[in-house]
């Protein structure tokens, strides 16, 4: 990403020396920050807006670049090329949007063409008939993806009353009633109520009492199944304060929240309500959810709601279909999107609403490329469109909650579940003191194996939780003794017997499990245990009981959403996975939650580890009893004195937040100072390290380092030294002034734009990920 790019001396910085407003400022997705100026030919030059694609030759090259100033300077003396050609007929950025990306960028000094070509929609034919008439076909946003499978429905409205309601017949009555329950329906959701329903409609409509109409969508997995309509729950009371509040706030200008509500306190109906006075108003809608939270269930509850009008931005779509669905906002078809952490960057017109659900989930991260927090670029967004915006969590983030205690945000809690049970009771099990129970297995203690007995025979369902898949994390040669690690990165490969193969988890390579690398001796030996392990000793233990696991190995294609399925409709027993088994999905049979390790997460080489292990079991203990039985967690730990386990067995939020806080003030780390993380890394030690030398050398002689104002750490290896067989350094910068800090980091990042060859270098601005 950092690697420098020649400066062409043909196409030429902005500067204002004569006035010509023939020329435009193009953004180009090359590794450098700077602007270039083009020359529009006459022909076009109505049509050639700021937001607009054009095709512009660089440095040799093809580009797609993005329009980002109009009526531009050319610079004195300079040879000013000419656009090639015009991609889009009109703006395809809104101003808005155009003006939010461009913040976005600057944050996070990331080039501007980069940033705008990753938020674009693939061009249409036309622009790539246009593009493959001039030979630019050798760049990825030029592929328009191939058409996929549409169909056509009938979608049903009903027609307001002219006079008093003609007698019906019961088929007639049921489906009017249903359109009376929700403005939209499609012709299959109603077939599920009614059979015959073509019919029906036809002579609802001769009768001049429905509307219908033919619409195209897209074949997504979140639209496939029809859902039936739901009627709002009526909110209990702390429900019902936050959501006059939120709707009080909308159309009103910017203004966050902060909507801190323990697991099942009743959030999603917040939010749902809240969204539909949005809508009522007309105002767009933006909801952002971790990736693994976006399953077919949540949708499904949002198009219960609001029919068949949103726009689902996921990681599943193809080209084609992200496009579909940026169109379909942009030309305000449809007026809410729910996404992942890039759905941040949609079109969504009005923007009125935008929440972040989970606002705490380190998922809203991307680490790498363009480095952005998708929760604070949310929080941006909003603020730029005078929208109001929303975060929720159990867990809230530090960050979040400090700005709420300093009055930048306004709190709203929701101190109660909003089920019949409370919070469920949690037990902590010190493995220290408890060895294996009945069935032998270390991580299955007397009392875990009690609990689950007398779950099962209570017919409730448990979930354990284990952060490790796989058979187990490590292994050791029976033979030579070494551990086997993994030849481009520092890390121990991972056993997954299921595909006999031993696995890196972060460069993916992958070698049989049959014998020693080193060595070549055939028996290798499992150190520890993963979520493979544990359900063969489930499986073996607790016969016949159905164990099944989810985690990234069973969770592909389809899988997630199949066993989450099966679990609700009780045909599993025993389900463990990882850190997905966390995430917000309501499971109202779940009794018993185990958490087999849980100090596992507090080893990280980390500031956040504390914080994330608070958030992960309290989010883990929260799924247990949401249903009408009452429910247990049981907390396997080796530091049953540690702060974080403490407090998230005792469903204590506050305390840990006092506790951490005060600890980050004492080493200094955010929310209390702000943080950036540079890189670097080579394909041998010495440049990563003589790169990081020369950035060090370069922050230490900035003012602001100079007078105290921001601190240098390192440079140092990275916890995670090597990666994808390239070596890592890294440097920290620390201060509790943002402007001071970006001040310095300008610097480094210019210098970095020059080139460090052959070193690679990156900055982070707020990391969330110390490796
Ligand atoms: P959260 O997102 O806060 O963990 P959910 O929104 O998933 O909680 O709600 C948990 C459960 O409580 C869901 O089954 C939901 O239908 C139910 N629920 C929410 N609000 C109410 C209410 N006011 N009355 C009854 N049940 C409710
Ligand atoms: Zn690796």
């Amino acid at each position: 990403m950092a690697e420098s790019v020649a400066s062409t001396g043909q196409t030429s910085q902005l500067t204002a020396e004569q006035p010509a407003t023939d020329c435009v400022a193009v953004a180009v997705p090359v590794p450098v920050r700077r602007l270039f100026t083009y020359r529009v030919p006459d022909a076009w030059r109505d049509r050639v807006r700021p937001g607009c694609r054009v095709a512009v030759s660089f440095a040799g090259r093809k580009l797609v670049g993005y329009v980002t100033e109009s009526a531009q300077t050319a610079p004195a003396g300079a040879k000013v090329k000419e656009i090639v050609a015009v991609l889009d007929p009109s703006p395809i950025f809104p101003r808005e949007l155009l003006a939010f990306l461009r913040n976005a960028a600057a944050y996070y000094l990331h080039p501007l063409g980069e940033v705008l070509r990753s938020a674009a929609p693939a061009l249409d034919t036309k622009s790539v008939r246009v593009l493959r008439g001039a030979r630019f076909l050798d760049q990825k946003e030029t592929l328009p993806g191939r058409s996929v499978a549409r169909r056509r429905v009938l979608v049903v409205r009903r027609q307001p009353l002219q006079g008093d309601c003609p007698k019906l017949g019961a088929k007639q009555r049921r489906v009017f009633d249903l359109l009376g329950q929700r403005p939209e329906w499609s012709l299959p959701e109603l077939r599920e109520h009614v059979a015959n329903v073509r019919a029906v409609v036809r002579a609802l409509e001769a009768k001049g009492l429905v509307s219908s109409q033919e619409r195209e969508l897209v074949v997504d997995p979140y639209f496939a199944a029809p859902v039936p309509a739901e009627r709002p729950v009526v909110p209990n009371a702390a429900q019902q304060r936050a959501i006059s509040r939120l709707r009080s706030r909308l159309g009103g200008g910017p203004a966050t929240f902060l909507l801190h509500g323990v697991t099942g306190s009743g959030k999603t109906e917040v939010y749902l309500q809240v969204i539909a006075g949005a809508r009522a108003l007309g105002l767009g809608v933006l909801m952002l959810v971790p990736e693994i939270a976006l399953t077919p269930q949540l949708v499904g509850r949002f198009r219960a709601r609001f029919g068949d009008g949103i726009a689902v931005l996921h990681s599943g779509l193809g080209q084609r279909q992200r496009a579909d669905a940026w169109h379909s906002l942009h030309a305000a078809r449809v007026g809410i999107a729910i996404g992942a952490r890039s759905a941040v960057f949609a079109p969504v017109p009005k923007l009125g609403l935008v929440i972040v659900d989970e606002e705490h989930d380190a998922s809203f991260k991307q680490e790498d490329g363009f480095r952005y927090h998708g929760r604070d670029m949310a929080l941006l967004r909003s603020h730029r469109a005078g929208a109001v915006c929303v975060l929720g969590s159990a867990t809230p983030s530090l960050e979040s909650y400090y700005l709420s205690e300093r009055g930048k945000f306004t709190l709203l809690e929701l101190p109660e579940r909003a089920t019949a049970q409370p919070l469920p009771k949690v037990q902590i099990v010190d493995l220290g003191r408890n060895r294996s129970g009945p069935s032998g297995h270390p991580l299955l203690t007397g009392p875990l194996h009690r609990a689950l007995e007398s779950c099962l025979a209570q017919q409730g369902q448990a979930i354990l939780f284990l952060n490790r898949r796989g058979f187990s994390p490590a292994v050791r040669c029976a033979a030579c003794r070494r551990v086997m690690v993994c030849p481009a990165c520092s890390v121990a490969l991972t056993e997954h017997r299921e595909q006999a193969s031993l696995r890196c988890h972060y460069c993916d390579f992958g070698t049989p499990n049959t014998r020693c690398l080193a060595c070549k001796h055939p028996q290798l030996l499992p150190l520890g245990a993963g979520t493979e392990r544990l359900q063969a000793a489930l499986s073996e233990t607790f016969a016949p009981a159905t164990v099944a696991r989810l985690d990234r190995d069973t969770a592909q294609k389809g899988g997630l959403e199949s066993v989450l399925r099966r679990l609700r409709r009780r045909e599993i027993d025993i389900l463990i996975g990882t850190q997905m088994v966390t995430k917000g999905h309501d499971m109202p049979g779940v009794t018993l939650v185990g958490i087999v390790l849980a100090d596992q997460s507090l080893a990280f080489p980390d500031f956040r580890a504390s914080e994330r292990t608070f958030q992960l079991l309290a989010q883990v203990a929260g799924r247990s009893g949401r249903g009408e039985r009452a429910g247990t967690v049981l907390l396997q730990t080796f530091q049953p004195q540690h702060l974080a386990v403490r407090l998230a067995a005792a469903h204590d939020f506050a305390s840990f937040y006092r506790g951490e806080l005060a600890l980050r003030r004492e080493l200094g780390y955010p929310p209390l100072t702000r943080l950036a993380a540079v890189r670097t890394d080579a394909g041998d030690e010495k440049r990563a390290r003589a790169a990081a030398d020369i950035l060090a050398k370069l922050a230490r002689a900035q003012q602001a380092v100079l007078t105290g104002a921001v601190r240098v750490l390192g440079p140092a290896p990275a916890p995670l030294q090597r990666l994808r067989g390239r070596y890592r350094y890294r440097l920290l910068l620390r201060a509790s002034d943002r402007g001071l800090l970006r001040s310095v980091v300008v610097r480094l990042n210019a210098r970095i734009e020059q080139g460090l060859t052959p070193a690679r270098a990156t900055i982070d601005i707020d990391p969330v990920s110390m490796l």
